[in-house]
């Protein structure tokens, strides 16, 4: 059979030429306008910055750093560079600033492109970075801001002249196209390397019906950025099918949201869960409705049962709960319920989309105990989860050894169960779990418990030393505002949820819970904020 090797480019010449009038709609980052043009206007201005590229001499296997939220110009970046066979390193700018300079010299970024608003943050940290010959701020000459970035360009401007013909090069298919560092929560970042291959199965595994499942009839919001793994392969897939883009930019509160959901008549959307929060707050403040919303694809952290509850009866959207790391391209399961579970209870259905759900095929999983023996699909027993597959790491970037044990397996460093139906549930990050009296305590089975509390608006839970038992779960919970539950009122809830040696010995109260970088409770600046908890009761 014919083998012309994959080149993501490609899927954009197909999404113009088959899907050419298909809208790609964006907000600006500048002042928070709404743009609209095609696939086909993508491709041609894809191609003027291709050209514009090569002649600041971006070659083969470049590292070409983007900060960005997701726009047409962000995106168009993605397929000029990576088509070419040089790498778009895609960087998160939410991480602190010692990171994103650890990060672009890592990566030995040759050229970076910027959004408007991180010109201040990159015009301090310039002079350690040595690498970056060129910057490229994603904006026109009118909104140029006076900078002292040195060599720097408005994207406008740079690509306007430019020849809208670009022969793409071929290359081998495992030629890497894109690059993206874990957040590094502990230690410093780790670059995972995609290849053309790697995001091009991907991609195609998501467009799959029981995966995420775009078509040429969706309107797809791009909440998740594509600095945060790929925007989960979906900046792929729907030029791959043809699914209107639309693209919001930096504001991602509950009422730009909203504005685009219905404006733009979405139909599918994917983000974690905080953006979805933010989302139905303001629905709720505001009595307001989603009449085209159909699906969302919930991941990042686990999905807690009021999220899916809101959606589907308040608003009659299905939340489809996915689970993926930057490991994996992302995505490594999603659930969606067999036709028999239709049988079910609702309350039973939720049960089961609670967890995160079937690998799609491509991803094999397993569950191991310490000694790195199978364990058996019985939905109790808990292991290490690992994995393996074609869009799975397989060695960090520029580190020495690979990252997976003698068998091929890459540790997810999760721990999960899976049913007799092949459904997996993570229990938690192996690092968080909470050891107390030599048995484990799932730190996620907590929080998603205490989030059914209607007063509760995040809760998060820790191990903290205890003298006796090792470590006792403390439950740190941030209440709805206007909301006076007590600490025993919180507790009595989580009684008739909870074996009782898991219940927490204290709840406190804060005014915020810090976040990660990509959205997920930072557990390490708990842990530091609650290093020296004493606890009152034995
Ligand atoms: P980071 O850079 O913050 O590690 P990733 O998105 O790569 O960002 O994080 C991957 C981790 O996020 C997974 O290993 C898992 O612990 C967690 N995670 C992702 N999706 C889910 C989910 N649906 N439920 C629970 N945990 C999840």
């Amino acid at each position: 059979m014919q083998a012309d090797p994959l080149n993501l480019a490609h899927v954009l010449e197909h999404a113009a030429r088959f899907h050419g009038r298909v809208e790609v709609v964006t907000r600006r980052v500048e002042d928070g306008t709404i743009e609209r043009y095609t696939y086909a206007d993508a491709l041609r201005r894809t191609k003027k910055l291709a050209n514009a590229l090569k002649k600041l001499g971006v070659e083969f296997g470049d590292r070409i750093g983007t900060l960005a939220w997701n726009t047409d110009r962000h995106l168009e970046a993605w397929y000029a560079i990576a088509g070419q066979g040089a790498i778009c390193h895609t960087i998160n700018p939410r991480l602190f600033e010692p990171q994103i300079e650890y990060i672009v010299n890592h990566a030995e970024d040759k050229v970076l492109l910027l959004d408007t608003l991180f010109v201040p943050m990159i015009e301090r940290l310039q002079h350690k970075l040595p690498t970056v010959e060129t910057y490229i701020v994603l904006t026109d000459r009118a909104h140029m801001p006076q900078t002292e970035l040195h060599n720097a360009l408005d994207f406008e401007s740079l690509i306007v002249d430019e020849s809208e013909d670009f022969e793409w090069p071929s290359f081998p298919e495992e030629t890497p196209s894109s690059l993206c560092y874990t957040s590094g929560t502990t230690g410093n970042p780790k670059g995972v390397l995609y290849t053309h291959r790697s995001n091009f199965l991907h991609a195609n595994a998501i467009n799959g019906k029981d995966v995420i499942g775009p078509s040429c009839s969706d309107s797809v919001l791009l909440v998740v950025p594509m600095f945060h793994a790929n925007s989960w392969g979906l900046n792929y897939s729907c030029p791959m099918v043809g699914a209107k883009l639309v693209l919001p930019g930096a504001q991602l509160d509950g009422e730009s949201i909203y504005e685009l959901l219905n404006g733009e008549q979405v139909t599918l959307s994917a983000a974690v869960p905080t953006v979805w929060n933010m989302l139905l707050s303001h629905l709720q403040e505001h009595e307001l409705k989603l009449p085209h919303l159909n699906e969302v694809t919930i991941g990042g952290s686990a999905v807690p049962r009021n999220l899916i509850e809101a959606f589907d009866l308040d608003y009659g959207v299905t939340v489809i709960h996915g689970w993926g790391m930057t490991e994996m391209s992302p995505i490594g399961s999603a659930c969606r319920l067999r036709p028999f579970m239709k049988e079910l209870s609702y309350e039973q259905q939720v049960d089961v989309r609670l967890k995160q759900g079937i690998p799609p095929f491509g991803v094999w999983m397993k569950i191991v105990d310490d000694d790195g023996s199978e364990l058996p699909h019985d939905g109790g027993t808990f292991g290490r989860l690992l994995v393996k597959g074609p869009w799975i790491v397989k060695r960090y970037y520029k580190d020495d050894h690979d990252a997976l044990d003698a068998e091929g397996w890459f540790d997810t460093g999760d721990i999960a169960t899976i049913d007799e139906h092949g459904y997996m549930q993570i229990t938690d990050r192996a690092k968080d779990l909470i050891k107390s009296g030599g048995e484990w305590i799932s730190s996620v089975d907590l929080e998603n418990a205490m989030m059914e509390h209607s007063m509760v608006a995040m809760a998060a839970v820790i191990g903290c030393h205890h003298p006796t038992w090792e470590e006792r779960p403390l439950m740190i919970v941030k209440l709805l505002d206007g909301c006076e539950p007590s600490s025993n009122d919180l507790l009595d809830f989580l009684k008739s949820r909870v074996a009782k040696w898991w219940l927490p010995d204290n709840v406190v109260f804060v005014d915020d819970i810090p976040l990660t970088a990509t959205g997920k409770i930072s557990k390490l600046t708990l842990r530091e904020q609650f290093r020296d908890y004493q606890w009152t009761t034995d």
